[in-house]
């Protein structure tokens, strides 16, 4: 099938290289001419574990080309998807909807036939119904483009897999063709068995925010638990495994920590609060600000913990931050915990020092007063506190007896609650964590 995807980030890069690979013909297009460069010449603009091996694949069989202008988006495909960001609004909680109105505004004047826009950005509930009316003014006489919403579910770090393999697809239609079309662009994944959910637009696009509100609840679920443990002189983590085996909780997001951050979660329980007001149900979904509050709180702690450890005073204190990424294996900074805690301590007077294996070109763009370096013995050099803030697989590795040798004090604060803290008590390190009891 011809297949345009508007927007190549994170999501509609991944998505155009995986239609491509699954056999339709693809053309990807971005505003940004410097992305769209890197993607024509098999450049990944960002990390994402096997998206090179995926790109390289899709561009050498002729089915995946790369464009800035949305008039040859227009005469390229019969499904065109929306992938452009739908950020938090400046000053609101609400999603700022200014890209996905310009995709429309840009291509929908230009179609020369029937087709149907797809929308797989994260959006508020209605939007397909509001744009639907703005594609009626827009269209060319005589041309019908129809609006669906089929939201990604896509884990960065683990995007490629979750684009050909996802647990679920779910099409948000207003017409049998819309649903033929659909099942006609996710053939080779509904013969694989992946459930398919077709419903009406709202529900789809409320999939999407309800299933990262529960999320998000969890994360902040067990954060609270851990403040509880902290004052009780409990094990959350214990509490945690507890927990887990009840199959109907399940141990998934349920590890204690740093919380949640990233392009999108808390962006979208933040517009689902905004979206909630408008619809009058704010009272329903209240409490996704108190979820909001306990992850931020998390931040904040952890920075407490670090001034305690420190000696209630940070300025001229030597810390290395293990972590800028919001997760591991994605070099994406948006909302990152770990750098709001490396910029709240540095605001503090630490002299700071971030180390990340692939996100350091990008905490430089967000925050050139840190100093970022790919190096993690130069980081910790000379290190009075060390902090664990993103769980990449590689701190898992590090030898704590090699590190306690460059650091000033051995000193881990581990905001993941995922190294092994009796092995490096066990190196001569002071370990602290949230909702763990201090060290025996
Ligand atoms: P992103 O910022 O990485 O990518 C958005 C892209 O859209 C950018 O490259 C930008 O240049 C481009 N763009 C903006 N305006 C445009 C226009 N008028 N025409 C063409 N391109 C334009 O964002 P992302 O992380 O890929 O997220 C995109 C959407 O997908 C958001 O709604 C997000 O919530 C949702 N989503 C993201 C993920 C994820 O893990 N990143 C997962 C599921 C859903």
């Amino acid at each position: 099938m011809q297949l345009t995807v508007i927007g190549t980030g994170y999501l509609g890069a991944v998505h155009a290289a995986c239609m491509a690979d699954i056999g339709h013909d693809v053309l990807g297009v971005d505003v940004d001419s410097e992305k769209i460069t890197a993607l024509i010449e098999g450049r990944p603009p960002f990390y994402e574990p096997g998206f090179d091996d995926v790109l390289t694949r899709a561009l050498a069989s002729g089915r995946l080309r790369f464009t800035t202008s949305l008039r040859e988006a227009a005469a390229h495909g019969e499904v065109h998807f929306i992938c452009v960001g739908t950020p938090q609004q400046a000053g609101s909680l609400a999603a700022d909807m200014r890209y996905v109105d310009a995709v429309v505004d840009g291509l929908v004047p230009h179609l020369p036939a029937s087709c149907l826009l797809v929308g797989k950005s994260t959006v508020p509930v209605g939007t397909t119904a509001r744009l639907t009316s703005r594609i009626a003014d827009l269209a060319p006489e005589g041309v019908r483009a129809e609006v669906a919403w089929n939201p990604e579910f896509l884990r960065e770090g683990f995007a490629v897999e979750d684009t050909l393999r996802p647990d679920r697809l779910v099409a948000g239609i207003t017409s049998r063709e819309a649903d033929e079309t659909l099942r006609r662009v996710y053939a080779p994944m509904l013969e694989a068995g992946v459930p398919y959910i077709s419903t009406d637009p709202s529900t789809a696009e409320l999939v999407k925010v309800a299933a990262n509100s529960f999320l998000a609840t969890k994360i902040s679920f067990i954060n609270a638990m851990a403040e509880v443990c902290d004052a009780a002189g409990a094990d959350v983590a214990t509490l945690a495994d507890a927990l887990g085996h009840d199959t109907r909780i399940g141990r998934r997001f349920l590890n204690a920590g740093l919380g949640f951050g990233g392009g999108c979660l808390p962006k979208d329980i933040r517009a689902f609060t905004a979206r909630a007001e408008e619809l009058g149900v704010g009272p329903a979904i209240a409490f996704l600000h108190q979820v909001d509050e306990i992850n931020e709180r998390q931040r904040t702690r952890t920075v407490a913990l670090a001034r305690q450890m420190a000696g209630g005073d940070l300025t001229g204190r030597r810390v290395a931050v293990l972590g800028a990424t919001f997760k591991p294996d994605s070099d994406d900074v948006r909302d990152s915990p770990a750098l709001a805690v490396a910029m709240s301590l540095h605001r503090q007077g630490a002299d700071v020092r971030v180390h990340d294996p692939e996100g350091t070109a990008n905490a430089r763009l967000a925050h050139p007063e840190l100093r970022c370096s790919s190096d993690l013995l130069t980081v910790c050099q000379g290190a009075e506190i060390v902090l664990h803030l993103t769980e990449w697989g590689q701190y898992r590795e590090v030898d704590p007896v090699k590190l306690a040798r460059v650091v000033r004090r051995p000193v881990l604060i581990d905001g993941r609650n995922a190294l092994s803290h009796d092995t490096w008590r066990a190196a001569g390190w002071t370990v602290k964590a949230l909702g763990r009891p201090a060290s025996p």
